[in-house]
């Protein structure tokens, strides 16, 4: 991973490292970050290039509270005493972080699952719809991925996706990738499908300047999850059986931290499901069992 700031634009900048962080230039020598990485030391390789530049942090503007993408907000906030946005609900997570690891694990979580990609700092974060925002940035409302995400489009016509989507890479190494909410997923797949910049830049996978067969691999990669499911569910499973028979299908072996990850996403499939009309469940003998309505 390059350790640089590439420019994409007039004014807008990114980050070519594991996480691609936005740069915009708010004035000749002040930035806005769009997210701020995963922790300190990926804050501190930014800040050396922000300051070699002479330049300065004004603003942080957070795509979601994921804890990637706001691990760096407490070392820029301190040092700059700069303000950060997000949406409504992503601001009071954000601002109150440990409730977040709940939202996974649905009860206060495991504490050898806190690390930094899903545990950082609270840090003072505000409504964006109650701000002023910069001239030359718009936002985008892309839920899904998580409740009320942001992308940010700016006008150099590059649109930061967040995690909107991700790379083929990514989607080869994970096999099934982090959703909340799987058919505002899709709805904001089908916006970003729509959507003509000149660069998009999603925050896990190289900037792309045609995202339509992107968006084309996501689709389907849901879609494929969504008929293995489907599939392990033709006769009634519990969860555990579930979570074990997709982990043999893709081939990959379970750990603690992958149950708690991955089998959140399991539930959200399920959830989908059961909400679609495409999935019942049953209690038989104490288990709670999930099974396919066959049509
Ligand atoms: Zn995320």
């Amino acid at each position: 991973m390059r350790n640089e700031l590439i420019s994409v634009g007039k004014k807008t900048y990114y980050y070519a490292g594991l996480y691609k962080i936005g740069l915009y230039m708010l004035s000749e020598t002040e930035v806005c970050l769009i997210d701020t990485g995963i922790d300190e030391e990926i804050a501190i390789k930014l800040d050396r290039l922000i300051e070699e530049r002479g330049w300065k942090v004004g603003l942080i503007i957070n795509t979601h509270y994921h804890a990637d993408h706001c691990g760096g907000n407490h070392y820029f906030q301190s040092k700059y005493k700069c303000k950060i946005y997000a949406s409504k609900i992503n601001a009071a997570l954000i601002s109150n972080y440990d409730i977040c690891p709940a939202i996974v694990w649905g009860a206060t979580p495991l504490n050898v699952l806190l690390d930094h990609y899903y545990y950082t700092n609270s840090t003072d974060a505000e409504d964006i719809e109650k701000a002023k925002l910069p001239e030359g940035i718009e936002l985008l409302e892309l839920p899904g991925h998580a409740i009320s995400m942001l992308a940010v489009w700016t006008d150099d016509d590059v649109i930061f996706l967040g995690d909107a989507l991700v790379g083929v890479d990514v989607l080869k190494k994970e096999a099934i990738t982090y959703v909340y909410e799987l058919g505002d997923y899709l709805a904001s797949l089908s916006e970003v499908e729509g959507l003509e910049a000149k660069l998009y830049i999603p925050y896990h996978s190289e900037p792309v300047r045609d995202i339509r067969e992107l968006v084309r691999i996501n689709r389907e990669n849901v879609m494929d999850n969504l008929k293995r499911i489907k599939a392990i569910c033709k006769t009634p499973r519990h969860f555990d059986d579930i979570v074990r028979e997709f982990f043999n299908d893709i081939d990959m072996e379970l750990t603690l931290y992958k149950y708690n990850v991955k089998g959140g996403i399991i539930k959200t499939y399920l959830t989908y499901l059961h909400n679609m009309g495409e999935m019942e469940t049953e209690c038989m003998d104490n288990y709670l069992m999930w099974q396919t309505i066959s049509r």
